[in-house]
């Protein structure tokens, strides 16, 4: 089954033509996500590398964070032999990729390396993507990367074998929160059917994204759950619910920053709220702010004024003041957008 061109969309047949161009001429590809990668960023970036080197080419991928260590969660993806430190990622590669990051920050040391690349792709699925490459495959409508990453596979003319699906589906449910977003259309359902296909094991790849949790987790969770506050009129009749976990109630059950991450998923749960907001304190001491909507307001806007970005329903920023400051600054920008 091949999936149709879609010259229509968003992303022109030309700049895929490009791409391809690009890929095909390239002697080396480096690949790159944003940091913190989730099942999207890793999946895509791992999909395309394993696709690429199964031709001969030669591949590298990483991302940009000090330490560099892959999240427990993402290290059943097949390709990890593709990974290698930021330190030693080419310092000006002739063809760099980046995946599922809206700005060059978000690439946080490899940016550099990225204004340093004679051409770079940038593939995302963000809105608020600012077109930092010299060629952006940018499709705001895709439910994930990994939709625009299976395309450029396909455009390439590379077969998607059982690994590199594996690493697509990633990406495609951690990004429809399971097929339960509204970004949930037919052409994704379709796509995961493609995947499944090829053999892989979505109940082993669901558990491994979610269903492995120390038990320690449990117990964050718990910390997180007794702090929740639940603020009905936070902006003109919008509800907010709220929490946070810090630095030492990770410490307290040895937790990685990642493990928290779903926290969220929990905690907007509730129907009393339209906002669902998680401050969580990273081992730097800053706080990584995750918001989520149910629709009454673009937080992808509210979350660009203090830094962050995202999606209208999903996004983030990061935060150096304390909680409660965090929050004012928030409910503030709340207020004016409701
Ligand atoms: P998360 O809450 O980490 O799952 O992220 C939800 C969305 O917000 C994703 O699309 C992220 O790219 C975006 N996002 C999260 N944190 C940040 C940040 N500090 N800066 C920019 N975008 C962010
Ligand atoms: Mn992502
Ligand atoms: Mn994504």
């Amino acid at each position: 089954m091949t999936p149709q061109p879609r010259d229509e969309g968003p992303v022109p047949g030309r700049d895929w033509d490009r791409a391809v161009e690009l890929i095909s001429s390239a002697e080396e590809v480096a690949l790159a996500c944003h940091i913190s990668p989730d099942g999207d960023a890793l999946g895509s970036t791992l999909a395309v590398g394993l696709a690429l080197r199964a031709v001969g080419k030669r591949v590298v991928a990483s991302f940009g964070e000090r330490g560099f260590t892959v999240p427990r969660l993402l290290r059943f993806l097949p390709g990890q032999d593709l990974l290698v430190d930021p330190d030693d990622y080419p310092a000006a590669p002739e063809l760099m990729i980046s995946f599922d990051a809206p700005i060059p920050d978000r690439l946080g040391e490899l940016a550099r390396v990225a204004g340093k690349a004679r051409e770079l792709v940038v593939v995302d699925h963000h809105p608020s993507n600012t077109g930092f490459g010299t060629l952006n495959l940018v499709d705001p409508g895709a439910a994930a990367t990994a939709v625009l990453a299976e395309e450029l596979i396909r455009r390439l003319g590379l077969p998607v074998d059982r690994d590199i699906a594996t690493c697509l589906y990633a990406g495609l449910v951690t990004d429809t929160g399971s097929f339960r977003h509204s970004s949930t259309t037919s052409e994704v359902h379709a796509m995961a059917g493609r995947l499944i296909a090829t053999g892989l094991n979505p109940e082993e790849i669901a558990r491994e994204l979610w269903d492995r949790s120390p038990f320690g987790y449990l117990r964050v969770l718990g910390l997180a759950l007794e702090r929740v506050v639940l603020e009905p009129e936070a902006g003109d009749g919008l509800g907010l619910v709220w929490t946070y976990v810090t630095h030492d109630d990770r410490e307290a059950y040895g937790l990685p920053y990642h493990e928290v991450e779903g926290i969220i998923d929990v905690v907007r749960r509730t129907d009393d709220a339209d906002v669902a907001v998680i401050l969580k304190e990273d081992d730097e001491g800053a706080w990584q702010v995750s918001t989520r909507s149910k629709g009454g307001i673009d937080l992808s806007r509210v979350c660009a004024t203090l830094g962050g970005g995202g999606h209208a329903k999903a996004a983030g920023f990061t935060s150096h003041q304390p909680v409660e400051q965090t929050m004012a600054a928030f409910r503030a920008l709340l207020r004016r957008a409701a």
